[in-house]
């Protein structure tokens, strides 16, 4: 099994990197794994510790229509270069934590999706170098609000950034699994909605950091999310929404209505946001 990247916080309140062991005790960095973090002598014990994101991005770098039976689905075709937008770091929330339903939308979707993690700072890279500045893979759930989308003239930025529409986790892997499916599946059902392979990209992973290098600097940590395959559906409150891809893992969240303070429920880095970020 590939090595599982976490990032936790400490029952007294700190935010570490580290290594999740077999038995689910987490073994502590002393800095994040991509500026090469190494064991200190602190292990977290199972169930004493907040799972968080993992990690804490300046940026989240999106990228749209990426899979061709998708486009389709929407009704357009494949851009003739990648279709970049940005979703805030505050939309991001963990592995198990709710997905807040907004009132302002009646048509909220799901969107299973490849992360890529950088591990190094990069700047007009080309798709050889950016290769390398890719430093691991996560989950991530590019939840939008599809009527907003539809509605808008301009930028996605409400549709695809309201608090807790960017679910990412559980943890990072270093390796990707030649041809990985991504799947997405509703609750119970054994049948996904969403199932393709990575392979279906139009723009691969390298080509993308490269792409998007030309424009903004990559910086440790930041994330890119790589599109979705076709099948995007709604949810409902009180759907469970899992995206699978092997060799990586499960991410799972729950969609709740958005309370009138949703800081009471958002996982407590989000709602105790620094910036810049402790590891910068
Ligand atoms: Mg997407």
């Amino acid at each position: 099994m590939a090595t599982r990247y976490v990032r936790v916080r400490a029952p007294e309140g700190t935010i570490y990197y580290g290594i999740l062991q077999l038995n689910r005790a987490v073994q502590v960095l002393d800095a994040p794994p991509w500026h090469q973090g190494q064991p200190i002598d602190l292990e977290l014990p199972p169930e004493s510790y907040e799972l968080l994101a993992p990690c804490a991005p300046s940026k989240v770098v999106a990228i749209g229509k990426n899979y061709a039976a998708h486009a389709a689905e929407m009704e357009s075709a494949v851009p003739k270069e990648p279709l970049m937008f940005l979703k805030p770091s505050s939309a991001i929330t963990s592995h198990g934590s709710p997905i807040l339903y907004p009132a302002k939308s009646q048509r909220v979707d799901y969107e299973g999706e490849l992360a890529l993690v950088i591990g190094e700072r990069c700047t007009d890279c080309t798709p050889e170098e950016a290769a390398s500045k890719i430093w691991g893979y996560t989950i991530a759930n590019d939840v939008t609000a599809r009527d907003l989308q539809r509605a808008s003239l301009g930028p996605w930025s409400q549709a695809k950034g309201f608090d807790s529409f960017c679910p990412l986790g559980p943890w990072m892997v270093r390796e990707l699994t030649t041809g990985a499916t991504v799947q997405t599946f509703l609750n119970d059902a054994e049948t996904p909605v969403q199932c393709a392979s990575i392979d279906q990209m139009v723009y691969r992973p390298d080509a993308l950091v490269a792409y998007i290098s030309q424009t903004m600097t990559l910086l440790p940590g930041d994330v890119v999310l790589t599109g979705t395959p076709e099948g995007v559906g709604p949810v409902q409150v009180g759907d469970r929404i899992r995206i699978e891809i092997e060799g990586i893992g499960c991410l799972e969240n729950r969609v709740m209505a958005r309370q009138s303070n949703p800081a009471t429920v958002l996982p407590s880095d989000i709602t105790a946001i620094q910036f810049p970020p402790p590891e910068a």
